[in-house]
């Protein structure tokens, strides 16, 4: 099926507890989400999923957690202070400003031009300036006094907390290499183009790795690195297929051109997802050199190196960083997940078809009708699921209506309680239960004291 248009996909977002507009008893703030309930929940398992694969199953990566406000200095040795920048162009008419860049994209809708053939403001045709280079960090400050001794940044990206922690991590974990080092958490850039729902905002999560190896013996002729940077395009490319989830048709790779490149990196493939609007970003893997722990080292002092026993010296190690975005995998999840087919009646129904690992809620536990007589067995059963799976208890409107909401927030299996498990008429029951499955929409039996095995055997190590 071809992915939904955006709009039904952002109304099903809020009316269903994913992604509200932030602030919008206010009107809303350009590019700033709320998660809800299920929101948090499936960007937490995207999270647990990408941590997994990346830290977990793998015995030369480890984890990490940095300051957000940290040393200034830090975005100094990275380059951002000098290099982080967007070009911007004003209207000299209405003032506002668009990313030069994005305005050739036609990101800001239809390109207008005036009779000369140069793009005006796609507000009121105004005449634009020239673009001028506006460094996406935010400023903010620390301490009491407002000077510019003052001034911290927030993070626009993870990595550098993890490069200036590269001989603590190395030294306290013994690490040899080649190793990684992993970090998961929010980022913050000033961007001022709108958004495109969760796709582009002012905070996002990113899911960051650097992989540190031996610098090779030729800068110019690096091929073992290159064939380093191949191997993790390709782990992350399958990551997406096979773990997310994600049709391989919607996504490709792409090679940054040279004049493309950040200022870092000696080479940058993207992976990229076909959005309704087009191809886009999803992930960044940069073959960064040696770029940050030699500038890093320069500017503190502290030669950022790893003592090589074979070779009896000191090297700075050479990093390829696969940079994901967690709240844009999120998106694409949603679109992904998005299916309108007939349900058993052959009405239309609406299912997010998210993989087990990454549904927000595993399982529901839902009692035929509200009724005295189901309720306790109906919470003895949720009681033996809620440890072991994120799961929901409804008991309200008709079990249609119940299967139609779990199908529309993607809970795999549903789990139901009838007068037959409770027995009726002075019978006594047969303890089973119902298991419904969300894509087949079949039904099983099984015993309670079957039941959570059954759904393990579902669900799999979700
Ligand atoms: P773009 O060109 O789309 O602005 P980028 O090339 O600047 O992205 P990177 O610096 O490579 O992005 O960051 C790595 C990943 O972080 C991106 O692939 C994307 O998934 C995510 N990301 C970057 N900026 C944002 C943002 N403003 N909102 C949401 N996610 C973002």
């Amino acid at each position: 099926m071809p992915a939904p248009d955006l709009e039904t996909i952002v109304s099903l977002a809020k009316r269903r507890g994913f992604v509200f507009p932030s602030a919008e008893i206010y009107g809303g703030f350009a590019n700033a989400y709320d998660y809800g309930p299920l929101g948090i929940e499936l960007k937490r398992n995207i999270r647990e999923a990408w941590w997994r694969s990346m830290v977990r199953e793998r015995d030369d990566v480890v984890g990490l957690d940095a300051a957000l406000i940290t040393n200034p200095q830090v975005w100094v040795g990275s380059g951002h202070v000098a290099n982080f920048t967007d070009p911007l162009v004003d209207c000299k008419k209405c003032q506002r400003r668009f990313r030069a860049d994005h305005l050739e994209e036609g990101a800001y809708g239809e390109i207008i031009r005036d009779a000369n053939g140069n793009i005006v403001c796609p507000n009121d045709g105004g005449e634009l300036t020239e673009p001028r280079q506006f460094n996406m960090m935010f400023r903010t400050q620390v301490g009491p006094v407002a000077d510019e001794s003052a001034i911290a940044y927030l993070p626009p990206e993870t990595a550098q907390g993890i490069f200036v922690n590269f001989d603590n991590v190395a030294q306290s974990m013994r690490k040899k290499l080649p190793f990684g080092i992993a970090q998961t958490r929010v980022s913050f850039r000033n961007e001022i183009t709108p958004g495109r729902f969760i796709f582009r905002t002012l905070e996002f999560e990113q899911m960051e790795m650097e992989y540190f190896c031996r610098p090779p013996k030729d800068r110019n002729n690096p091929a073992e690195y290159l064939e380093l940077h191949r191997h993790w395009i390709n782990e992350r490319l399958n990551w997406y297929i096979n773990v997310v989830g994600i049709a391989p048709e919607r996504l490709r790779l792409r090679d940054h051109d040279k004049d493309e490149l950040s200022h870092y990196s000696a080479g940058t493939t993207d992976i990229e997802y076909l959005f309704p609007w087009g191809w886009g970003e999803l992930e960044g893997i940069a073959a960064r050199t040696d770029f940050d722990l030699s500038s890093h080292g320069a500017l503190s002092g502290k030669p950022l190196s790893y003592f090589d026993e074979e070779t009896n010296e000191h090297v700075v190690p050479w990093v390829i960083e696969p940079a994901a975005g967690l709240s844009r995998t999120l998106a694409v999840t949603l679109l992904e997940a998005y299916t309108e087919e007939p349900d058993e009646k052959g009405e239309n129904r609406v299912v997010l078809k998210f993989r087990p690992n990454i549904a927000p809620i595993k399982v529901a536990v839902l009692p035929l009708s509200k009724n005295e007589v189901l309720r306790p067995t109906a919470r003895r059963v949720y009681d033996l699921v809620r440890p072991l799976w994120m799961a929901q208890y409804d008991e309200t409107q008709s079990i249609g209506r119940r299967y139609r909401r779990q199908d529309e927030i993607g809970t795999p299996l549903c789990v139901t309680v009838d007068f037959q498990t409770v027995g009726e008429k002075g019978e006594a029951g047969d303890d089973a239960v119902t298991i419904r499955e969300r894509d087949s929409q079949a039904q099983v039996r099984v015993p309670i004291s079957g039941l959570v095995a059954a759904l393990r055997e579902r669900l799999g190590s979700s």
